[in-house]
């Protein structure tokens, strides 16, 4: 097990034991691939949900919210495209008879060359110095450019495969590369089929009248559906945008990665309506955006980057992604698409309605363009738990494990602890949590000496732990205890919300 997988694994039982992910159903074993958030999970994805919705809906005059339900009528499905192309290309190997995605079998190949790519960069870097050119170095450097073509070309046959729809060289490309099952390490693989992502159920109380309906596999349809509505009765101008936070669900081939891959997950979607046209310049300024948006939590610039899509889907005229380099490599994050009219006018023309905006600039009615952000809120969940978990060894040679979650994520924004049990400083404790829980989300803990207590706070991210000692009954002082620095102060009691407000308050990360 390389480090990288050995901390993924110590992340995911951290997650358990200190309550932030279980496995659903767990006393039946778990169910793959769907999860529950616990009790400090579901404050950490709350508050994300937050940061999120306040950065779109509450700093942009020009976007509005929705919550759509997820059962839709079953010609939304036809109309997008979803019944016929949400597919993927699945492959068995016959030896460990585990399935893959084919398409994910190839860019794991070409992120495997990609590094040694790289390996290769930091080996000159480290030979060169300060005087190394990396742009010279890419496209002089012959290993660099065998490699370089490799990808070029892998990415170019992957491209004509699934332009058309062609899944006998797809397959033979896997054998051309040489692609072998990471499990059984054998090239044993089974013919490629397409496979249908959408969960059906049946509507209706008997078998003759019920009919198929989908669990919806994304929250977008449910916005295109509502285009005119939410238009006419929020009088928004073009461009204006619909943001929303919801479920989806997808019947995934692989399911192999904690909650990065989920059956059941919540995206957090917004489709931007701007005039045909104009619709590359608003995907660039949402790419910039959404990238300011991450980058501004301080996780680390250097786990961000765009990547270009090699196949487009049906809809789109341009597409990136915005990865994140997870424990596992860098991988899908958030999705940006040009989605073009390709939605509204197949609604347009499945439903028979009108879903025109009428552009009084130029007296002309037109089907809007679309610029989609689209973000996992399980991925971005896992990004910043992944980012901000620390093990650390200390001065005295003990260790700890800390979760260095930016503070207005943390679950808890302080915890209160008496020094000890007895002397009258419970009862003066339990009077700051009152005073204060209206404010913020905080704890409460008397149990185990108090170094125990800061380590347990440590590990659930808590940014600050108030201690209430014998000299806080005489001079109304406390000593506040910082998680990242572990720095201790004494303040009064009276400016102690001011000075957590000023640590966590989520205004300092959306200005
Ligand atoms: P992938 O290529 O990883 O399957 P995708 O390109 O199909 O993802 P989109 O359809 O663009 O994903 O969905 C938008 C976002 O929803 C993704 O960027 C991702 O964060 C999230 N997402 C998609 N599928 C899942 C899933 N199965 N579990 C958790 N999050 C998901």
């Amino acid at each position: 097990m390389n480090a990288n997988q050995d901390n993924f694994k110590k992340i995911i039982s951290h997650a358990k034991e200190y309550g932030f992910i279980f496995q659903s159903s767990e006393i039946y074993d778990g169910l793959s691939a769907v999860y529950d958030y616990a009790q400090n999970g579901v404050e950490l994805k709350n508050n994300i949900k937050k940061y999120w919705w306040a950065s779109m809906v509450q700093m942009n005059d020009n976007i509005v919210g929705l919550d759509s339900s997820i059962l839709m009528h079953p010609t939304t499905w036809k109309a997008s495209g979803h019944v016929d192309a949400f597919n993927d290309p699945l492959i068995d190997n016959k030896d460990s008879k585990l399935r893959y995605r084919a398409d994910v079998l190839i860019e794991d190949y070409i992120a495997k060359i990609e590094s040694k790519i790289n390996k290769e960069i930091q080996k000159a870097k480290k030979r060169f110095g300060d005087k190394f050119d990396e742009n010279q170095f890419k496209k002089t450097n012959p290993r660099v450019l065998e490699n370089q073509k490799k990808i070029d070309n892998t990415i170019s046959e992957m491209k004509k495969c699934f332009d058309n729809d062609d899944l006998v060289s797809l397959k033979k490309l896997i054998d051309d590369l040489g692609i072998v099952d990471p499990v059984s390490g054998t090239k044993n693989w089974t013919d490629i089929k397409q496979f249908n992502l959408m969960f059906s159920t049946s509507i209706g109380a008997s078998s003759e009248s019920s009919s198929e309906i989908f669990l919806r596999p994304e929250t977008a349809q449910g916005i295109f559906v509502n285009f005119l509505n939410v238009q006419k009765s929020s009088r928004k101008k073009i461009p204006f945008g619909i943001a929303q936070i919801g479920k989806a669900f997808r019947n995934e081939i692989i399911a192999r990665q904690f909650i990065f891959r989920m059956r059941e997950f919540e995206q957090m979607e917004m489709q931007f309506f701007v005039k045909p046209g104009t619709q590359s310049e608003w995907y660039e300024k949402w790419k910039e955006i959404r990238m300011k948006w991450h980058k501004a939590l301080a996780l680390g610039d250097e786990n961000y980057r765009f990547h270009d899509h090699d196949k487009l889907a049906h809809y789109a005229d341009a597409a990136c992604d915005i990865e994140f380099n997870f424990p596992f490599g860098f991988k899908e994050l958030e999705g940006i698409h040009s989605r073009t009219d390709f939605d509204l006018a197949q609604h347009e023309e499945y439903s028979g309605k009108k879903l025109r905006y009428f552009d009084p600039e130029i007296n002309e009615s037109y089907v809007p363009y679309v610029v989609e952000t689209s973000i996992g809120l399980d991925r971005m969940f896992l990004a910043v738990l992944a980012s901000s978990f620390n093990e650390e060894q200390l001065k005295d040679n003990s260790s700890r494990v800390v979760l260095k979650i930016p503070g207005f994520l943390a679950p808890y924004k302080l915890a209160i602890l008496p020094l000890v049990k007895k002397d009258g400083l419970p009862a003066y404790a339990k009077k700051i949590y009152d005073d204060l829980k209206i404010h913020f989300n905080i704890t409460y803990d008397e149990k185990d000496a108090v170094g125990r207590r800061y380590r347990r706070q440590d590990a659930i991210g808590t940014p600050v732990c108030l201690t209430v000692d014998h000299d806080t009954i005489n001079d109304d002082s406390v000593t506040l205890r910082f998680r990242d620095s572990m720095e201790q102060i004494r303040v009064k009691v009276i400016d102690v919300k001011n000075e957590i407000d000023s640590r966590i308050n989520i205004s300092n990360w959306l200005s």
